[in-house]
């Protein structure tokens, strides 16, 4: 048993003010596999001090200063990728092909910022005009659980090639990851106070960011409820924020789509990080006249979605995060059978061989119309929703028939008939043909998927103030 009892403050692990303690479960058993004492109002106004001290400093590193943390970083993370891929898949139950991946993909936001900073031009000026790019100030950095270390990597590179200081509040379930990421820092050996490490409650340690006056901006990832109650509360101290919220994915397999290859990319959309990912395809949309082939081609392609042990690399699907992830993914499956949906594969309860834990079955439901429940609200498991259309403009409509617009993906033969739907799509990011990432493209949501864009430059400029200086 672990026992997790200290905070990463002003460049030392220091002892938990707050004395509140929680229980680290296993997802796959439920059994307590770790102790954390998590932070409370002192613990972070403690941190936000030492960025603030922190900040009058740093905040004046030249770019090559700067690149150089982020190399450091980049080495110090890089060397521990097993051990946070192995807490990812004992606290959270991440699938470890996947998990690996999602670890991966962290690291690399390091040198993708390096290469975001130096590409962008931190001055212009014209004339007697000289307009500077500023670090906004100490940041509060809040993450998900979904993605705890990838979620911290990505807005710590973004704030440290900016010049912010930084507070973060991980995930409180994500307690075992953080530690190796704060023992990354350790060996990283930051300035004083430039990198700063909170374990505690949302309602506690969160709260104190967003309402304290000395913390500028804060880089969420989570929920809408959440990410709305930040920009409420924020605005009392006028706070930057970037919200990166919930999705409700679409994914359009257009006319001309192999199936043979389009199911299986759209059921990996949909299933990734075993449907526990906000950029999931959970709505396949699916031309009426191919509807029957598309059933065929799910079933035959079901097995390799299998659930597992999340640490048996040919599993495909793990399990929810926790007993209450679990009991919201069943109540949905109920609520699409009471809506008229019919279950095409998984349905409710624990998939057999597999009822300790929070395993849940993955599900297709067919016959799905948009405005159903199961098709409108996230549900952050593995449910997938297929949507008949009768033509493009019905796909392009029904796509865009949703509060959310994260992420979406077009499936189909002919590349310039893609490229077309996908610019009518509302969402910040749309894949063509199947999963694809690249770190300098930018991230983020239209609508109650949220605002503001990480990654590469625009995640940078999201730390950035702007000063223009003009001489008479
Ligand atoms: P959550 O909103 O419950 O929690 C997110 C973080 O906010 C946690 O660290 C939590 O402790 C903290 N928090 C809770 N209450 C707070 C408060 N009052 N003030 C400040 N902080 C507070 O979300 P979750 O359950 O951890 O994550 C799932 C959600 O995250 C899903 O909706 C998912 O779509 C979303 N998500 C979005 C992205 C993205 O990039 N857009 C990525 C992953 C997850």
């Amino acid at each position: 048993m672990k026992t997790i009892t200290t905070h990463y403050i002003d460049g030392e692990f220091v002892e938990s003010h707050g004395r509140e303690v929680m229980d680290i479960i296993k997802p796959t058993n439920g059994q307590v596999i770790a102790r954390v004492t998590l932070g409370d109002e002192e613990d972070t106004q403690h941190a936000i001090a030492a960025a603030k001290r922190a900040f009058t400093t740093f905040g004046r590193t030249t770019k090559e200063e700067r690149a150089s943390i982020l190399r450091r970083l980049h080495q110090c993370v890089s060397a521990r990728i097993d051990d946070l891929t192995a807490a990812m898949v004992e606290e959270y139950g991440g699938v470890v092909q996947f998990a690996r991946v999602i670890v991966e993909s962290g690291v690399n936001a390091f040198p993708a910022a390096e290469k975001g900073l130096e590409e962008l031009p931190m001055i212009q000026s014209w004339g007697k005009t000289t307009v500077t790019l500023e670090p906004v100030g100490v940041a509060g950095l809040i993450t998900a659980w979904n993605a705890n270390a990838l979620f911290i990597c990505l807005k710590l590179a973004s704030a440290v090639a900016a010049g912010c200081t930084v507070v973060i509040k991980p995930s409180e379930l994500s307690s075992l990851q953080t530690q190796v990421m704060i023992e990354c820092l350790e060996v990283a050996k930051l300035p004083k106070g430039v990198c700063n490490v909170v374990i505690g409650r949302g309602d506690v340690v969160g709260a104190e960011l967003v309402r304290n006056p000395d913390v500028a901006k804060i880089s969420f990832t989570g929920s809408v409820g959440v990410g709305q109650s930040i920009m409420r509360d924020g605005a009392a101290t006028m706070k930057r924020v970037t919200l990166e919220l919930g999705g409700k994915s679409p994914t359009i397999l257009l006319e001309d789509a192999a199936l043979e290859k389009a199911i299986p990319a759209a059921l990996i959309l949909a299933f990734m990080n075993s449907g526990q990912a906000c950029a999931a395809g959970t709505r396949l949309l699916v031309p009426q006249s191919r509807l029957d082939a598309v059933k065929r081609a799910i079933v035959d392609a079901m097995p390799s979605f299998a659930v597992g042990a999340p640490a048996d690399p040919k599993t495909g699907v793990g399990p929810m995060v926790s007993q209450k992830q679990y009991e919201r993914v069943q109540s949905y499956i109920r609520k699409g059978i009471e809506e008229g949906a019919e279950v095409l594969a998984g349905g409710e309860g624990h998939p057999e061989g597999f009822e300790s834990g929070y395993f849940v079955k993955p599900t297709v439901f067919v016959n799905v119309k948009n405005d159903m429940a199961i098709a409108q609200e996230e549900i952050f498991g593995p449910v997938l929703c297929v949507i008949a259309y009768d033509s493009e403009d019905d796909a392009i409509r029904i796509a865009n028939d949703s509060k959310y617009g994260l992420h979406a993906a077009v499936l189909g033969t002919d590349l310039e008939r893609a490229r077309r739907v996908a610019s009518q799509i509302r969402a910040g990011r749309v894949v063509i043909n199947g999963m694809t990432d690249d770190p300098q493209a930018p991230w983020g949501g239209f609508k109650y998927s949220g605002f503001g864009r990480e990654y590469g430059q625009y995640g940078i400029e999201a730390f950035l103030e702007t000063r223009a200086i003009l001489e008479s």
